[in-house]
């Protein structure tokens, strides 16, 4: 085996690291091959290592959107890491713990998943604007066509708005006056765009100065008034769900057994954080989803039905994210980290950080 890897390499040759804990194994690699044996462990971490695999460049699948080497366009990649991500065991197995980590790529893949958030929130948003407009179809025909336009288009450019797009649209039509006309549009569309960039605003003001004395209030307010994404208390249990994804990697350093042993270099819990991200996906979308399905948001996330006797959304949605982020966990554990006991790791994990965020968010209750 010994005799594949020539030492008169043309490149200098680069110090050889265990890619799980970062330690210096020349010494080791030389020995070991110079007794034939093509396999070993990290003496730092007990990483079982391939020497040979060692000296090389760690190859990544095209798909990944860190693969150095990959001809597949950038946001092909984002979606084929997106899709793989639906099978942790598996695409956790696709990436080799020595790639070193790609800025370029892990910013693509969160674009990425910024995006499939704010597809999540548009449906949301529709589910509600979508039976309005038909209604509105219905019982004033041709008028409502533009007032339609604008809840659709609010609803896309910015689903977690307050504001209605069709009152923005009336509201707005109180400057129009003969000699403003283009101008008075201009203004209208400069408000869909302030509410893309920023749709927590509270509040227009419109100059109805122009109107006819008998109606005119000088200036006319507009305060948000369509349905919220979110229920008041459909926000505690969510944020502890999101939260807990972000604080699950986290929680591996309260593992000491596991860690202190392995010594996990910092970058690994970095490219673990930033592909956990995809979990806010299905966490959001089912916080969104459970209200249509007769589950109801208490305000005590740990009571099994609410008041009014529906099943307790909160509760629902942190033992999915519980099982969802135990399965993650466990599948980076295993094989990417390649760690001991992953399942009892990726659970633990999962457990404590669920267990934080509760008693965090809960603490008024318990105290
Ligand atoms: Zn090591």
């Amino acid at each position: 085996m010994q005799h594949e890897i020539s030492p008169n390499l043309p490149q200098p040759k680069r110090p050889l690291e265990c890619p799980r804990c970062g330690h210096h194994l020349d010494g080791n690699a030389d020995a070991a091959e110079a007794r034939g044996e093509h396999a070993g462990v990290c003496t730092e971490c007990g990483l079982p290592v391939v020497w040979a695999s060692l000296r090389a460049d760690a190859v990544s699948p095209k798909w990944f959107v860190e693969s150095q080497h990959s001809s597949l366009w950038m946001p092909r990649r984002v979606i084929g890491t997106l899709v793989r991500c639906m099978r942790p065991f598996h695409f956790w197995r696709s990436i080799n713990l020595a790639t070193p980590i790609s800025k370029r790529g892990a910013i693509a893949f969160l674009i990425g998943i910024a995006l499939i958030l704010h597809g999540v929130a548009v449906g949301q948003r529709f589910a509600f604007v979508i039976p309005a407009c038909v209604a509105r179809a219905q019982w004033s025909g041709s008028y409502a066509t533009g007032q339609n336009a604008a809840d659709l288009a609010l609803a896309i450019i910015a689903p977690t708005t307050g504001f209605s797009g069709a009152k923005l649209l009336e509201f707005g039509e109180l400057e129009i006056t003969p000699k403003n006309r283009s101008l008075a549009w201009i203004r209208t569309t400069a408000r869909f765009a302030v509410l893309a960039v920023y749709p927590m605003r509270t509040r227009f003001d419109f100059d109805t100065s122009q109107m006819p004395n008998w109606i005119r209030m000088n200036w006319a307010q507009l305060t948000p008034t369509a349905p919220r994404l979110m229920w008041p208390t459909q926000t505690p249990s969510t944020t502890a769900a999101i939260s807990c994804v972000f604080l699950a990697p986290l929680s591996m350093f309260l593992l000491p057994t596991s860690l202190r042993q392995a010594r996990i270099r910092p970058r690994h819990f970095a490219r673990l954080l930033v592909y956990s991200t995809v979990l806010v996906v299905p966490i959001l979308a089912l916080s969104f989803a459970l209200p249509h399905f007769g589950a109801m948001y208490g305000d005590w996330v740990l009571e099994v039905v609410t008041l009014y006797g529906y099943p307790n959304a909160g509760l629902i949605l942190l033992v999915c994210t519980a099982v969802l982020v135990s399965i993650w966990m466990s599948a980076a554990a295993a094989n990417y980290l390649r760690l001991r006991h992953a399942l009892g790791v990726g659970v633990s994990c999962a457990l404590m950080s669920l267990l934080l965020v509760i008693l965090l968010q809960q603490w008024h209750f318990v105290m």
